[in-house]
């Protein structure tokens, strides 16, 4: 075992929509299920995963280049509206802070 460039201590997986790696924690784990792909944000449903940002920048980057199917291996095109809503929750929760957050 010689040929690792870089040792993480956290794991790493890459953004479906920006493609960028982040840490597998500041990514959102989605998994397909029947023809829908929903958002798995405590990692616990069984399946392959893919791996977004939680910003409707990325997630909509990720639903026009078909990254989903494509990242979860699936034949047909998913409905993303879950994930979308989920994501959407996320995002303004991240970008517009309501006024000052108490300590
Ligand atoms: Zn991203």
């Amino acid at each position: 075992m010689s040929g690792r460039t870089h040792a993480g201590a956290c794991p790493e997986r890459t953004c479906v929509g920006c493609r960028e790696r982040a840490a597998k924690i500041e990514l959102l784990r989605t998994v397909a299920v029947e023809d829908a792909c929903v958002p798995d944000p405590r990692g616990t449903l069984p399946g392959r995963g893919a791996y977004v940002h939680p910003a409707l920048s990325c997630f909509d980057l990720a639903v026009r280049r078909r990254a989903f199917p494509r990242a979860l291996r699936v034949p047909g095109p998913l409905d993303t509206k879950a994930l979308r809503q989920y994501v959407e929750q996320e995002d303004s929760c991240q970008q517009h802070p309501a006024g000052q957050a108490t300590p």
